[in-house]
């Protein structure tokens, strides 16, 4: 076949497609040697003529086996995804028609708009508006622009020189809060990092305690961000005693759930985010725990009107109505693809009972992983979940602290060499540790007991010198 012709291109996006996913079970290891040729290859120039069809396609599978694939069932690394079936040919739908949610697409808003309100609903945050994005990075900064917006009137126009201003988050919040901090101008220095209690969720005394020390120095609060989910451990901080405080102060608050905001619809987690509905922005990303392929993140806000006041803007190729202006009035990003296309096809076709089910599964999944390791006289917990992070040790007796650190270390890469799962090393109160992510609907109960089967089959076989 020919990739130039369509029949071609549909013949091969089966046959890869079907070799992708049938690869996805088999262990090995997650970053496999590329061919010494192939990386000869990627550093041609650029090609004038038309290269062989076959060979160029055959290259690009290639590099795609070599690559790390987040949406593999062994894969509890970072956090991954489920990269759903049906999000794949949504994926490919809307390349195919390509329509831009910047400017009026026509249908394609009604979808996206219904999208965003299903994510509200599923989640259990009262809608004013929303929108997708391209990653939590973007709907953080997205609410941060809001909010500064609305405690520095006048932003947009002057700057922010006039003002001092800080925004609140946990330790163990995502380093996307410090960015876009940065990048809303505010300066990183404008950043109060909130000491956290022994769940590893911000300390609500400390962060009331640093808004008044901040206020009588003459500091503007622009935002306090929460966590729903840390990244590192799966912490939520207590949404419902933060509202309080952000209610009591007049002070935007912002929900980061871009890990852990699907929880919330679980009988088993949902108690952790009571409150959720007092935000006024909540970041979540489709492309983690409901299963899409990235690039596939929502803002939502509570109310209309704090997009429109951050980026509405006059264009002088676009008409602007009156009263909502154009879909771009409301985003950070200018053109952006249908991602909306995915979750909506993806919830239709399984339902929502099937995603809570889902996401009860892989909770299940990191809930046994917490009991094999408590159970377990070579394996340490880190901290108790509240989600689907599990971090632990791997103890070997006679080693100290520090010994233990490069252990852990050298026992990830060691896990990530032998391909049975992938882990990565992550770093809480100072230790070094291994920590597993249940995102994938795909991981089962047996991939969960093989973790530790496998750490300690290899934590034990280090040479002795080496594990010094
Ligand atoms: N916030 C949290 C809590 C995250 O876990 C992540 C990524 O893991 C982000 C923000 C950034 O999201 P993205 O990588 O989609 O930009």
């Amino acid at each position: 076949s020919a990739l130039t012709d369509r029949a071609g291109v549909l013949e091969d996006l089966s046959h890869y497609l079907t070799a992708a996913w049938e690869s996805f079970d088999r262990p090995r290891p997650c970053e496999p040697a590329i061919d010494a040729d192939l990386v000869g290859r990627l550093r041609a120039a650029l090609p004038e003529q038309p290269d062989d069809t076959r060979a160029a396609l055959d290259d690009a599978v290639n590099i795609l086996e070599a690559s790390v694939s987040p949406s593999r069932p062994l894969y509890l690394a970072y956090v991954g995804s489920s990269g759903l079936e049906v999000s794949v040919l949504a994926s490919a739908l809307s390349a195919a028609y390509d329509a831009n949610l910047a400017t009026a697409a026509g249908a394609a808003d009604l979808l996206d708009q219904q999208a965003v309100r299903w994510v509200a609903d599923f989640v259990g945050f009262p809608l004013g508006e929303g929108h997708f994005t391209s990653g939590g990075q973007t709907s953080n900064l997205t609410a941060l622009l809001a909010a500064r917006e609305q405690a520095l009137p006048g932003a947009r126009e002057e700057g922010v020189a006039g003002y001092r201003a800080t925004v609140y988050c946990s330790d163990e919040a995502h380093h996307s809060i410090a960015r876009a901090v940065e990048a809303a101008g505010l300066g990183r220095r404008a950043l109060r990092r909130i000491p956290t209690d022994e769940r590893r969720r911000m300390r609500v005394d400390a962060l009331r305690d640093a808004l008044e020390r901040d206020r009588a120095e003459g500091f503007t609060p622009v935002a306090v961000v929460a966590t729903a989910g840390t990244t590192l451990t799966g912490a939520v901080d207590p949404l419902a005693a933060i509202a309080d405080v952000c209610e009591r102060e007049g002070v935007w608050l912002h929900v980061d759930g871009a890990y852990g905001l699907p929880a919330a619809a679980t009988s088993t987690a949902g108690h952790w985010f009571a409150g959720l509905d007092r935000a006024d922005s909540v970041t979540v990303d489709a492309h983690k725990w409901f299963g899409m392929q990235k690039s596939c993140s929502v803002i939502l806000l509570r109310h209309r009107g704090p997009l429109r006041a951050a980026f509405g803007h006059e264009e002088r190729y676009m008409l602007h109505a009156e009263d909502i202006g154009k879909p771009v009035d409301h985003t950070f990003e200018y053109s952006r693809p249908f991602r909306s296309l995915r979750l909506w096809l993806s919830m239709r076709v399984h339902g929502a009972d099937q995603f809570r089910a889902w996401i009860e599964g892989t909770l299940a999944n990191a809930a046994l992983l917490a009991d094999e390791v408590r159970a377990h006289a070579s394996f340490e917990l880190s901290h108790e979940p509240m989600l689907s992070t599990v971090c632990f040790r791997h103890v070997l007796p006679g080693m100290s602290d520090s010994e233990l650190d490069s252990h852990n270390v050298r026992l990830a890469r060691a896990i990530q060499a032998d391909g049975r799962v992938y882990l990565a090393p992550a770093i809480v109160d100072g230790r070094t540790c291994l920590r597993a992510c249940f995102v994938n609907f795909r991981t089962t109960p047996d991939v969960v007991k093989t973790v530790l089967d496998v750490a300690d089959e290899l934590g034990r076989t280090f040479p002795p010198e080496e594990t010094a």
